[in-house]
């Protein structure tokens, strides 16, 4: 079916929700002569979980042998670094280390490294005191051996949410933001009507990729005793300076509690130290808050693993929710009762990793619920990326420089990113309409001030090529205006109330 046949807001499958599942299922689709759409409630693609999380390629000895999660962690895994090469993002195989301190745990460790043998990672071993302190300098005193898990890496979320989110609309799929979907109904003709602020969007197919907003959507469709329920589980972090970025080598977890993978110590592709997260059973799924007990538990945690983090390198902190249902496994499939309605729920973590591995087999279930369409010739490319210039010689910038003008101008002086970046980050496909989709595009305002310096600059920008109002920039979507009005204009209200 093509759009113009059915209408201009219809299309063969809609997808709910832009973070990494939604747009690794979006690039996966748009392999094929369908039209396609994503819904997103935020003004940009990853605005959810997928932009708060730990960004650590989960190795995949972690998820209970059998489940839905083990398999497709495997699988995320093994396929997330040449998807990472093919789209120019960054990742690094760096390898993890989950540590054990107490002789009594050894069990502990001796079945988790069982575990990840039966679901099929390769290379793991448990690397005793001495190796380990080579590997690991900075490990605790009390550390006694570790899983050593060489397949385990990092990845930059916002870098890969954002690639896959461009070679879909590439390769043809529409992208809607500030589209939050607030109703799902069947209706004639064999199609669901979704609907939204602009007026009912039509699909023959709808995956509900909504993060922790699944089982909402999930809830509209199934049968009475079919219902799915997804409780936020708030993770908080701190983020420490570059000049931390190299107190750990690895990836240091400590052994898996109940309540998830307990505390890690890692560097990020950015050449920061993430310290975190907290697992938190909330009930606000907007509860993305930072608290004073959650970043204390973390620094007391963090020393158990490793000694002397440096905390006064801290630049800032955050939290991300994981999408936690129950029975703590993946949600993917066609909801019974509702034919053409797919969840692609409670994708909790690992969700980041196996984001390469779920793309495939979401679109393989819609493929099939579509008749089975006709594949293209293969996927346009995205645009390159945008240069990096921190990470270039004087002779190669020079040169860039002498292209254009705009390279050699730096806005943010802590991540070295010029005004041409800015500009390239604005007229990307789904190119950044506020502060922070800047800063997920190039790092200005990533560094140690936070946006203290460029953030002004970066708005003068986004107003420029954009074409609007300085007052009307924002930092994260509409109500994060940065600007209430010109001081100029309230001196002269607050002038004229007193002349009254
Ligand atoms: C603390 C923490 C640490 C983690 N660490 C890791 C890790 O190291 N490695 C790893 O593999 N995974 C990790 N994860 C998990 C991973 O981040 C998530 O599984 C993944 O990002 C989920 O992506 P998603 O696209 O399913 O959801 P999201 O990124 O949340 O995207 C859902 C999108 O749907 C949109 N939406 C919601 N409702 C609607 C609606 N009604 N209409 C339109 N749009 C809607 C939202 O705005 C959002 O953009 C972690 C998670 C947390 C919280």
């Amino acid at each position: 079916m093509t759009r113009a046949a059915a209408g201009e807001n219809c299309y063969d499958v809609v997808i709910v929700g832009a973070g990494v599942s939604g747009c690794a299922i979006a690039r996966e689709l748009s392999r094929y002569h369908m039209s396609a759409c994503v819904l997103e409630a935020e003004e940009d693609v990853c605005c959810g979980t997928s932009k708060a999380n730990s960004a650590i390629v989960h190795a995949g000895f972690d998820a209970a042998t059998g489940t839905l999660m083990a398999r497709l962690n495997v699988e995320g895994s093994n396929l997330m670094g040449t998807l990472c090469e093919e789209l120019s993002v960054d990742y690094e195989r760096i390898g993890s280390l989950v540590v054990c301190t107490d002789e009594a745990e050894r069990d502990g460790l001796e079945a988790l490294l069982a575990r990840g043998r039966a679901n099929g990672v390769t290379d793991l071993r448990i690397v005793e005191r001495d190796e380990l302190r080579a590997l690991e300098p900075n490990v605790s005193e009390a550390a006694v051996a570790a899983l050593w898990a060489p397949t385990g890496a990092i990845v930059n979320p916002f870098q890969l949410t954002l690639a896959l989110a461009e070679t879909a609309a590439v390769n043809g799929v529409e992208f809607r933001f500030l589209s939050p979907v607030s109703g799902v109904t069947r209706v004639p003709d064999g199609l669901w009507e979704l609907a939204t602020a602009a007026g009912p969007v039509h699909a023959r197919v709808v995956v509900n990729a909504a993060g922790v907003h699944a089982d909402e959507l999930h809830n509209l469709v199934c049968a009475p005793d079919d219902r799915l329920e997804v409780a936020p589980r708030r993770g908080q972090y701190h983020v420490l300076d570059v000049t931390a970025g190299a107190h750990v080598r690895h990836t240091v977890f400590a052994l898996p509690t109940r309540l998830g993978k307990g505390v890690l110590v890692t560097p990020t592709t950015g050449g920061n130290l993430l310290v975190g997260p907290t697992a938190e059973d909330i009930d606000d799924k907007l509860g993305v808050d930072t608290t004073a007990d959650g970043l204390a538990e973390v620094v007391h945690k963090a020393a158990l693993t490793v000694r002397g983090v440096p905390f006064s390198e801290r630049i800032r902190t955050f939290a991300g929710l994981r999408a936690h249902q129950p029975g703590h496994d993946f949600v993917i499939g066609e909801v019974p009762g509702a034919p053409g309605f797919v969840d692609c729920a409670a994708i909790e973590s690992p969700g980041l990793s196996v984001a390469p591995a779920i793309g495939r087999m979401v679109a393989g279930i819609v493929c099939e619920l579509l008749g089975g369409p006709a594949e293209k010739d293969g996927l346009l490319p995205r645009p390159g990326p945008v240069p990096d210039v921190a990470r270039l010689g004087p002779e190669e910038w020079s040169a860039l420089v002498a292209q254009r003008p705009a390279y050699g101008r730096v806005v943010c002086r802590c991540r070295t990113v010029t005004e041409g970046q800015v500009e390239d980050a604005i007229r990307r496909p789904l190119g950044a309409r506020s502060l922070d989709g800047v800063k997920r595009r190039v790092e200005a305002g990533m560094g140690r001030c936070q946006g203290g310096f460029c953030s002004p600059r970066v708005a003068q920008i986004l107003a420029r090529e954009l074409g609007v109002d300085l007052r009307t920039v924002t930092l994260a979507g509409p109500g994060s205006e940065l600007a209430a009005g010109r001081v100029k204009d309230a001196w002269a209200a607050a002038a004229g109330e007193v002349a009254r």
